[in-house]
């Protein structure tokens, strides 16, 4: 089973001490390809940084997350701009509304997200979305683009069924994270994920955060890592009623296709 973790923040400090030794769980886990999510100037940079370490392994994203908002000033975007030139750089983002937190006041919120879906028809590079209790707002900004922009994803998609019909109509991908295997939180969502066309259905950790509560032991630290992705990928397969390795291979072919990534070198190449 190949695997590509679509959304991981392997530039948190927590995977400061050890990353090598989590890359090499997540290959000996199926994890082929990762995406290191950038969500602020500084771990836009940094994303980039730990990419190009790790060619033909990570790719990386560029962008402000809503949380940031406030940072993105005339010099943030021409410095996102400036990162987006690198090959490694896969998708603007993350980027999108966040009115759950509203740790930016929401125009700059809204300012920032137009700011990056202007990147995203200049550099016709796809985008990784971020939204949080901002549906409406999200859909009408987007809106705004149609037609201009590339190819989008809803990370970590935990809205409501409607909201879902609304986002696969305006043609997004729907990214799905261990939220999915918490069974005080997840279950509404394990009752729509069979209504994602399997050619949009993308996965990710959003390590280290949303560890998968189907994890057994559950480790101490709590914390998450890609090669946890597999109990994603079980838990939606039983979801929708088919075999994991369909699920999983329609999953890696949708997101090589999102991404535009290359073929992942074979693990025993390493050796
Ligand atoms: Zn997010």
């Amino acid at each position: 089973m190949e695997l590509i973790d679509i959304g991981a923040n392997l530039g948190h400090e927590s995977f400061a001490h050890d990353l090598p030794a989590v890359l090499d769980r997540a290959r000996a886990a199926g994890v082929v390809q990762m995406v290191v999510t950038g969500a602020s100037r500084e771990g836009s940079r940094q994303a980039l940084e730990i990419a190009r370490a790790h060619p033909g392994l990570l790719f990386a994203t560029a962008g402000v997350h809503p949380h940031h908002a406030s940072e993105y000033t005339e010099e943030a975007d021409a410095e996102l701009r400036a990162l987006h030139a690198a090959a490694e750089i896969v998708a603007v983002g993350e980027c999108g509304l966040d009115y759950h937190r509203d740790f930016s006041p929401r125009p700059m919120q809204r300012r920032a997200f137009e700011r990056q879906l202007q990147i995203g028809v200049d550099t016709a590079k796809p985008l990784f979305l971020h939204q949080r209790d901002a549906h409406e707002d999200f859909l009408a900004i987007l809106g705004n683009f149609a037609g201009r922009i590339g190819p989008a994803v809803v990370h970590c998609f935990t809205g409501t069924e409607a909201q879902l019909r609304e986002c696969l109509d305006a043609g997004y991908y729907i990214g799905i994270t261990g939220w999915l295997c918490d069974e005080r939180r997840g279950l509404h969502l394990r009752e729509m994920v069979r209504f994602i066309p399997a050619d949009r259905l993308l996965i990710e950790t959003d390590a280290p955060y949303l560890l998968p509560r189907t994890v057994r032991p559950l480790p101490s630290h709590r914390r998450n890592e890609p090669m946890y992705l597999r109990h994603i990928v079980e838990e939606l397969a039983r979801d929708r009623h088919e075999p994991v390795a369909q699920t999983a291979a329609a999953s890696t072919a949708a997101a090589r296709g999102f991404f535009r990534l290359p073929v992942a070198r074979a693990a025993f190449e390493k050796q």
